[in-house]
């Protein structure tokens, strides 16, 4: 027997009650955001037509380091949470390997990702403010989703600018998101000023997130006591998903174990951010020198081809302009990728850390995400998303590579989610119908010439 568990759930007092600020352990801070109009940076009161006001505080607070959970987040999390750090023993041993398999596992709550984490904040703070109406954009759905739960848990009305070809490609996303009584509007829509003016650009676009954005923050700073809110790449994101990392490096610490090399998939970056956080903390303190590694779509790479450049955030150019890793607001990923992680930039903070040498980044194509995800659900009997299985990609390439050297390192990677409504991608891989897409230099090429110019910053 095993000394080690295959599962390890904290109990309800070793789970953690504040979430960890990033920021404050950082000795460069990313830059700022600017405000489009004036090309100053962004105070916290600017956001405030945006964000509710908490969520805009922690959004520039890069000082406190710790932040504690309030009551009526953590009797929400309660429900679903710790999650737990499994041990990957069936695919060690597939796989032959002497290198230590685990990962922390966030399908297990019905809106089947990490995502609920952040919603339940930022739907607490909306609610806390008195504001009764909340906006956002949804690419697969799990946002959509994880933000619907939340929204109808605390009473909010919802609006979703679901990306059109997500929308017509997973029926039982939209279907879910309307049970929990979200109005879900495929994204671009007539609805808005922005979507009617991309439409009126390309008729037959299947969307983007930057798109869906643009309509989803018009439709907030147009509408009475409503705020937007947004499921990724942010810096309150971030920290609300830091419970992850906080309760792996626990369950870690019950075991004895650290990792020597932590592993994520990266789309806007905040279940990386969150897991890495206090394994960050540590390399950025000198405590440990774990790898940290992103993986991304080779359809859409950011981080390993993108340039680190101040962009909007959106395509209509409505959000303020933040530098990060990015192939430009006007990039749309080829329709065929199937695998999510579509974003066309990359959390500032994560930016800010790969930029400075503190973490690495790999792509990987589709096909290959697929042939891990079977071979993975076959051994692990989870069916992953296929965003997480990204981050199983590597994590099983890192462990092929142990087996090469003979050297027994201990992983740990992120598994995001469950992937039941990723049927139609599964099927078309099992079918063999499944096609790698990787754009051409002149294609980014032609995506950076959308990037921004801003006098004595950018030219
Ligand atoms: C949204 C999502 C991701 C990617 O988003 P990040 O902000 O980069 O974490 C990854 N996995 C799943 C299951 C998701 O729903």
């Amino acid at each position: 027997m095993p000394k080690i568990p295959h599962r390890l759930y904290l109990t309800e007092d070793q789970m953690p009650r504040q979430w960890y600020n990033l920021r404050a352990d950082m000795p460069e801070q990313p830059d700022p955001m600017l405000n489009p109009a004036t090309g100053k940076p962004v105070t916290e009161e600017d956001l405030y037509p945006i964000f509710c006001k908490e969520l805009a505080h922690q959004e520039m607070d890069a000082t406190t380091r710790y932040i504690d959970i309030p009551e009526g987040i953590l009797a929400e999390y309660m429900i679903y949470r710790p999650s737990p750090l499994i041990r990957a023993y069936n695919l060690e041993k597939a796989l032959d390997t002497p290198a230590k398999i685990y990962y922390k596992y966030e399908g297990n709550n019905t809106s089947g990702s990490h995502k609920l984490n952040s919603a339940i904040a930022q739907a607490y703070y909306a609610k806390q403010q008195g504001i009764h109406h909340l906006t956002t954009e949804t690419g697969a759905g799990q946002w959509g989703t994880a933000l619907a739960e939340a929204c109808a848990y605390f009473g909010l009305q919802l609006d979703v600018f679901q990306v059109k070809c997500s929308y017509e490609q997973k029926p039982f996303r939209k279907a879910i998101m309307e049970v929990f009584d979200a109005n879900v509007i495929p994204s671009p829509s007539t609805t808005t000023e922005a979507g009617r003016k991309i439409l009126a650009e390309n008729p037959n676009t299947t969307g983007s997130l930057g798109c869906a954005i643009s309509e989803a923050v018009e439709k907030a700073v147009t509408s009475e006591s409503c705020r937007y809110v947004l499921g990724s790449v942010l810096n309150q994101v971030l920290l609300h998903q830091s419970i992850i990392g906080l309760e792996a490096k626990k369950a870690m610490e019950v075991l004895d174990e650290y990792p020597d090399i932590i592993i994520g998939c990266a789309g806007g970056g905040s279940n990386l951010g969150g897991l890495i956080a206090p394994f960050m903390q540590d390399k950025l303190t000198g405590k440990a020198d774990p790898r940290i590694v992103a993986v991304e779509p080779a359809s859409c790479p950011s981080l390993t081809r993108g340039r680190y450049a101040y962009d909007f955030c959106d395509t209509g150019k409505v959000t303020p302009m933040a530098r990060m890793y990015t192939l430009g607001a006007g990039f749309i990923p080829s329709a065929n990728h199937a695998g999510g992680l579509r974003y066309h930039g990359m959390s500032p903070i994560l930016s800010k850390l790969y930029h400075d040498g503190y973490m690495e980044a790999t792509s990987v194509k589709q096909t290959g995400v697929f042939e891990a995800a079977v071979y993975f659900a076959k051994k692990e009997t989870i069916l992953p998303a296929p965003e997480s299985a990204h981050a199983i990609r590597a994590a099983m390439d890192e462990a092929i590579r142990c087996r090469e050297s003979g050297e027994a390192k201990t992983i740990l990677f992120g598994l995001t989610g469950t992937g039941y409504f990723d049927m139609t991608a599964y099927s078309a891989y099992r079918a063999g119908s499944m096609s790698d897409y990787v754009p051409t230099d002149e294609e980014l090429a032609q995506a950076f010439s959308t990037l921004p110019k801003i006098p004595g910053v950018q030219e």
